[in-house]
């Protein structure tokens, strides 16, 4: 680590990662730390005895593909795979979809029954939608417009959103058509050989376009002159650097990092107000060497509760799971199976418990999962030799996120996330932030419109 550097990205989530990678690459010095010993943020994967568990890698729109042959490079793009089968079962319906227009419009008019007419001026009211029309309709209020009553087909175009970004029903129709465009283009698409692999490539990508990059570092401090980002401390010492990139927490970057007195009070007040996203749980299981699983689909959502509910799908009485299952072929060469259940959770529900309820809790949760999976994989508790459980607690530790935030901030954080730089010089925000700009896909784009931003902030001042 040298003593200064034009930008110093703190935070190597997909947006930290991108950032750091465009402002490399544009010819900028660049110091990257994460507070962790892995990068990838949220993007993360473990091992545990002879399994690699995937934690974020269950979909991503095909905008991906692009996104990654732009700023990363062919050899990254080129291992954006379709996920295949994505399946439904619920108590309103039971069915296979491809996830992309044409297949969800024979659904909505074969299996649904809705007229061809219908569905047709849905997807043209959505083609339609433009961010920056002052339409006030919620999600719910578009739904009820073109299917009054149907909430089984509310379900089916709300629920694999919900888990992709923590929405609800409340939330602006305009977030729901952007992300439901990008998803229903051409299907839900992962990465081959998994997101070790690509964040093995990543850190060579950095290394190559000559980024330093320092693990196990925290960021403690920004610091801040005459309302101009002067440099940071690293795990206590002092680094110069003319802007910071920061890739964490929005309330804390705002609060703890920098200090509330470099900011003005009606960006203070506004940002109070801005909702965090909700948390995840996840139970993951792996499957003993020599032992296969049947093909029970790539993705699976499953839920038990009557209809569509955005709190019932975050309760600590879990009724809804979505499965991804990693089949060999995903790690080519390889011949592990693993199963990954992930739950949208609230962190209140979790964080009030006592060492020992906490770990009940979990070990309940796991139970309760296999029971669940056995409806799919009979033997489910045989072939089994592995199983561990994360909870919003535990993706507020690793990330250092308020609440375990799965997705940054609530829309409305947005603004926040874009005006930081006004507030002071040369410091920029960038990562999960609203609705959009969340996900593998959101969190990799913003992170390129943000060094782009970096990058003018840099030429203007030199
Ligand atoms: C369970 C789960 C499943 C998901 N599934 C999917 C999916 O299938 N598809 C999809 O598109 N998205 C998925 N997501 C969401 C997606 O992973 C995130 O939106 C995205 O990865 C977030 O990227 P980010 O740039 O906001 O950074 P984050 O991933 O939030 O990373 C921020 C990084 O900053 C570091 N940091 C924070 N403060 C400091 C500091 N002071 N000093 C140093 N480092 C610091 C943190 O340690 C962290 O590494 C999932 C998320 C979760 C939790």
């Amino acid at each position: 680590m040298k003593d200064r550097y034009d930008i110093v990205v703190i935070g190597s989530g997909l947006g930290g990662l991108t950032s750091a990678n465009r402002l490399a690459r544009a010819g900028h010095s660049v110091l990257l730390v994460e507070q962790h010993s892995q990068i990838g943020g949220l993007a993360t994967y473990f091992r545990r005895k002879s399994h690699i568990f995937d934690v974020a890698l269950h979909g991503f729109p095909v905008g991906m593909r692009k996104s990654l042959r732009k700023y990363w490079g062919r050899e990254f793009s080129d291992r954006v795979i379709q996920v295949k089968s994505i399946r439904f079962d619920n108590p309103q319906y039971t069915l296979e979809s491809t996830f992309d227009t044409a297949d969800f419009s024979a659904k909505l008019t074969e299996h649904f029954k809705i007229p061809q007419e219908t569905v047709k001026a849905f997807f043209d009211a959505l083609a339609a939608m433009n961010y920056y029309d002052q339409n006030t309709e919620t999600t719910g209020e578009l739904f009820n417009r073109f299917f009054p009553g149907r909430t089984d087909v509310w379900r089916f175009l709300m629920e694999p959103i919900t888990y992709a970004n923590g929405s609800t029903l409340n939330e602006p129709a305009i977030s729901y058509g952007i992300v439901f465009g990008n998803f229903m283009s051409e299907g839900v698409y992962t990465f081959l050989g998994g997101t070790d692999c690509m964040l093995k490539m990543m850190e060579q990508e950095l290394l190559k376009n000559g980024v330093d990059m320092e693990k196990s570092c925290r960021a403690d401090k920004v610091l801040v002159e005459g309302g101009k980002v002067t440099g940071v401390v690293l795990n206590g010492k002092e680094v110069g650097c003319k802007s910071v990139v920061f890739n964490g927490s929005m309330p804390r970057l705002v609060h703890e990092v920098v200090g509330d007195e470099c900011f003005q009070q009606d960006f203070l007040d506004g940002l109070s107000k801005v909702r965090l996203s909700t948390s995840s749980c996840q139970v993951y299981m792996g499957i003993k060497p020599g032992e296969k699983l049947p093909f029970i689909g790539d993705l699976l959502f499953t839920s038990t509760y009557p209809t569509f509910d955005s709190d019932a799908l975050c309760a600590r009485t879990i009724t809804s799971r979505t499965y991804s299952v990693y089949y060999p072929e995903i790690r080519p060469g390889t011949t592990g199976y693993s199963i990954v259940a992930s739950m949208n959770a609230r962190y209140e529900d979790w964080a009030g418990l006592s060492r020992e309820q906490y770990k009940a809790a979990k070990a309940a949760m796991v139970e309760d999962t296999l029971n669940a999976v056995s409806r799919y994989v009979p033997n489910i508790r045989a072939i089994c030799d592995y199983t561990e459980a994360a909870t919003p607690l535990t993706f507020s530790r690793y990330t250092g996120h308020l609440n375990g935030a799965t997705f940054g901030t609530k829309f409305e954080g947005l603004k926040y996330s874009m005006e930081m730089s006004k507030q002071v010089a040369g410091l920029f925000h960038t990562g999960s932030v609203g609705i959009i700009m969340s996900g593998w896909l959101g969190a990799a784009n913003y992170g390129v419109i943000v060094a782009n931003d970096v990058d003018r902030y840099l030429v203007r001042n030199n």
